[in-house]
């Protein structure tokens, strides 16, 4: 409820003579025209203020860093070799596969589940 009367607030604030609307301002494809700076500032700005919602997560690339250090210290699976401050695409499907042998029972994925509902939810 609190959320709604939030995004409720935020709409309320939008600018009346949003950039959206505003022919003036929208770049045509092979039309000439311009965009006013204080206006992009003002609507990027805007856009940030948002209340966002995730709508596409993945269970095993939200796992709380300490649930997998955790869980991984449990089963005992190597990760000295993962520079976790240093991620590309092959360490993260690396983690990825990780985490998806770490939530292999239904009080694992219980547990994941109801901690990233908890963390989303702050
Ligand atoms: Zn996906």
């Amino acid at each position: 409820m609190e959320k709604i009367k939030q995004y409720n607030q935020m709409h309320a604030s939008e600018p009346k003579d949003s950039i959206l609307e505003s022919k003036e301002h929208t770049l045509r494809q092979g039309e000439e025209g311009f965009v006013d700076a204080s206006k992009v500032d003002k609507l990027y700005e805007w856009c940030h203020k948002l209340p966002k919602i995730d709508l596409h997560s993945h269970i095993g690339g939200c796992i709380r860093a300490k649930t997998f250090l955790s869980l991984v210290t449990e089963r005992g699976i190597a990760i000295d070799h993962i520079d976790f401050y240093n991620i590309n695409l092959k360490t993260a499907f690396e983690i990825f596969k990780i985490s998806s042998e770490l939530i292999n029972t239904c009080s694992v994925l219980r547990r994941v589940t109801r901690e990233i509902i908890e963390d989303y939810s702050k």
